[in-house]
């Protein structure tokens, strides 16, 4: 490291030689001890009891069906919410859907959310998702029995804990724990999570979506349990022409929040979990395929994806049966709950850290064409007692060199030729959480409608 820093130094100049170290969080230590496999492991056999959780499935039955699914899970939220002096506020957010390929006559999908409002910031939210719909290999048929262990109870039972896990803390911004349907008939619980933020004013900072997430144990036989994959978006699903243009031109295409989002998750991985990674995959998700984040993404809202490292693809969406000697079937015996308490952990502390830290920079931009100093601008926000600069060569997939500034809305890196870096900036609290890192103008913008600034440059 210390090598690194030198060459540094002696490639860009002075800056880079003194990096400030993260601040040490024990909080975010002791949280990766409360996760419980355990509980995870009844959750997810609560879930499979249900039969089958399709989403045109019976909903006024009290054992099977989505309906007795849903109630369930609003009754452990409720249940969770008792245990922490009513901490949390249950919502049951719903839409009728119709004249669909998948969901061809009137079917109420419903979301069922749990919130914890945040002390001092709760219109700022931070969110963790996964869906409690499941299938088998006709994605019309709601009779058969689809177990839907690993798609996506697993994702369903990160939810729950984590709701368990941090209802047990304060945070200044809002966390929300949702448990998404209608997702395998067509991302619709994704919808009817966007347009519920959306109605409610909600500054999205996160949603991180859990689909798929407790299984170990590849096709080809690999069993891998020390990484998942975060998938992102490189450019916003929001980004106008216009600001695709300016981008193309100077940068940014692998520089969205939900990107940001992603590094923030492997950094925190690589300092709290042990001997578990994060893959960070450039891809919104899956080569051709989605998930309920894509719904956010298109509200404007940054996203992730998490799925386990290696799917087993003889485990999703499959009748159960047994051909040529080969089982199929999402069935409980195919979650590894180390794994998945893993992943859940992950999930935990990013939403603790998010939800701790300010929230991220507004009205990020920089300067310094034809000059060797770089001047980044921003705005201050109280919330902030510092803030912290960050450059990457164009070529490099993590923010590597930082430095701390002050909290007055601008910077110069001396020495730092604005041609041949990445920049971004993170806001820092007074007690050294650090928001995730924005990068300039419109490719890096949280704020959904923040006035783009007049790019530089160009
Ligand atoms: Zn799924």
């Amino acid at each position: 490291m210390r090598r690194l820093a030198l060459l540094a130094a002696l490639a860009i100049g002075s800056p880079a030689a003194a990096q400030p170290a993260p601040t040490e969080h024990p909080l975010l230590h002791e949280l990766v001890g409360k996760v419980s496999p355990e509980r995870q492991r009844a959750t997810i056999t609560k879930l499979v009891g249900f039969g089958t959780r399709h989403t045109l499935s019976d909903t006024k039955s009290p054992t099977r069906g989505i309906g007795a699914a849903r109630r369930w899970v609003a009754s452990e939220f409720a249940a969770v919410s008792k245990d922490c002096g009513g901490c949390l506020t249950v919502e049951t957010p719903s839409q009728i859907v119709s004249g669909t390929t998948r969901i061809p006559n009137p079917t109420e999908v419903m979301d069922v959310l749990a919130i914890q409002r945040g002390t001092t910031d709760p219109e700022r939210v931070i969110i963790i998702s996964g869906h409690m719909d499941s299938r088998v290999t006709d994605p019309m048929n709601f009779t058969s029995d689809a177990p839907g262990a690993n798609d996506d109870a697993s994702g369903t039972a990160a939810v729950i804990e984590a709701a368990r896990v941090l209802s047990k803390y304060k945070f200044p911004a809002t966390l929300v724990f949702a448990a998404l349907s209608g997702e395998e008939q067509g991302l619709h619980g994704g919808k009817v999570l966007a347009d519920f933020a959306t109605a409610h004013g909600w500054r999205v900072e996160a949603d991180l979506n859990n689909d798929i997430v407790g299984n170990s144990e590849g096709l080809t036989g690999v069993r891998e349990t020390t990484r998942v994959r975060v998938f992102s978006e490189g450019t916003k699903a929001v980004e106008t022409p216009a600001e695709a243009d300016k981008r193309r031109y100077n940068g940014g295409e692998v520089d969205s929040p939900s990107r940001q989002l992603a590094r923030m998750m492997d950094g925190l991985a690589d300092r709290y979990l042990a001997n578990f990674d994060v893959t960070i995959v450039y891809r919104t998700d899956r080569f051709s395929r989605g998930g309920d984040q894509v719904e956010m993404l298109k509200a404007g809202f940054p996203a992730v994806r998490v799925t386990e490292a290696n799917e087993n693809y003889t485990r999703q969406h499959q009748d159960l049966r047994t051909e040529n000697g080969i089982k199929y079937g999402d069935v409980i015996e195919g979650v590894d709950f180390a794994y998945l308490a893993q992943v859940t952990r992950l999930n935990i502390i990013s939403m603790a850290a998010l939800a701790s830290a300010p929230a991220p920079p507004t009205g990020v931009d920089i300067k310094g064409a034809v000059s060797v100093d770089t001047t980044v601008n921003w705005t201050p926000s109280p919330d902030a007692a510092r803030y912290r600069l960050w450059w990457r060569s164009t070529t490099d997939p993590q923010w590597r060199y930082s430095r701390d500034a002050a909290p007055t809305g601008q910077a110069v890196l001396k020495g730092v030729n604005i041609d041949d870096w990445f920049f971004g900036v993170s806001a820092v609290s007074a007690d050294g959480w650090e928001s995730p890192v924005v990068f300039p103008g419109a490719p890096g913008q949280w704020a959904k409608g923040e006035p783009a600034k007049a790019a530089a440059g160009k």
